[in-house]
């Protein structure tokens, strides 16, 4: 079994796909994800999934699993497994505070955790994303009223949706490029409606603009910054933590300071013999 490409039987044929960024992309016999996944990874790939719903029981294997959503993008998910050792969560890419354009995520108790760390040192904290909604609205409308075009900069899968959606809730009705648009049209077809205008006054690109992300000038980001991430810790509540992505080791080493133990794993790993 293989959680995108965190290992934990690296042999075993079957696999879980978090969400629908490459980096996630996963490959088996059978790769489980949710359905917005499949849908949004079809416009990029031709895998085979197998599809299941959030919070519904299926098995891998001879362990029972479920789905909990992670709010990182549309479809975004974490799955729980039930194993003889005691249960295993893992959040695959997650963000805690709501956003518009993804479910709210959900957090499971669990005895091992697996959590990502993209922003986990506490120089990442990031403002509540309604906060950082009203420094894009205020970007618009300065340069609107120097005479200039707003652009904004975001990635087509997820975050351009997301400035679409705040957009729209504030009466703007953007131009945005082909690559937003096809990954839009999948949001509307599960019931996120995005309104875009090839004659908009403000821009959504994919390629340049003011940059929207937890590394961009304006920090609204779909991954959880570093207290969002320990807040996450805290509602697992786990005996051990595993972590994954980014600044792995220093989140690790933090998280041991705060007494969880806990290591740092790369992508392949096996980490049975540790559990
Ligand atoms: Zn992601």
């Amino acid at each position: 079994m293989k959680f995108d490409v965190v290992g934990f039987d690296w042999k075993g044929k079957v696999a879980f796909q978090s969400h629908a960024h490459t980096d996630h992309f996963a490959s088996g016999k059978i790769v489980y994800a949710t359905k917005p996944t499949i849908f949004l990874s079809h416009l990029r790939n031709s895998t085979l999934y197998s599809q299941v719903e959030y919070g519904k029981r299926f098995y891998i294997g001879d362990y029972k699993a479920k789905l909990y959503p992670s709010g990182h993008m549309l479809g975004s998910a974490g799955i729980k497994i039930w194993l003889d050792e005691g249960t295993l969560y893992y959040t695959g890419d997650i963000k805690l505070e709501r956003l518009r354009t993804a479910e709210r995520a959900k957090i499971p108790k669990a005895d091992f955790l697996i959590i990502e760390a993209t922003f986990g040192v506490p120089m990442y904290s990031f403002p509540e994303p309604r906060k950082v909604e009203k420094e894009i609205i205020w970007y618009v409308e300065d340069q609107l009223d120097r005479g200039k075009i707003p652009i904004i900069q975001a990635n087509p899968y997820g975050k351009a949706q997301e400035i679409i959606a705040i957009l729209n809730a504030h009466g703007y009705t953007p131009r945005v490029d082909r690559e937003i648009l096809k990954v839009s049209r999948v949001y509307s077809k599960f019931g996120i409606g995005l309104r875009t205008d090839n004659e908009g006054e403000v821009i959504v690109s994919s390629s340049k603009g003011i940059l929207v992300s937890g590394f961009g000038k304006v920090k609204l980001s779909n991954h959880a910054d570093f207290w969002e991430l320990i807040r996450i810790v805290e509602k697992v509540d786990p005996e051990k933590v595993f972590t994954i992505f980014g600044h792995a080791q220093s989140f690790a080493k933090i998280l041991n300071g705060f007494g969880y133990e806990s290591r740092s794993i790369s992508r392949g790993e096996e980490i049975r013999r540790w559990i």
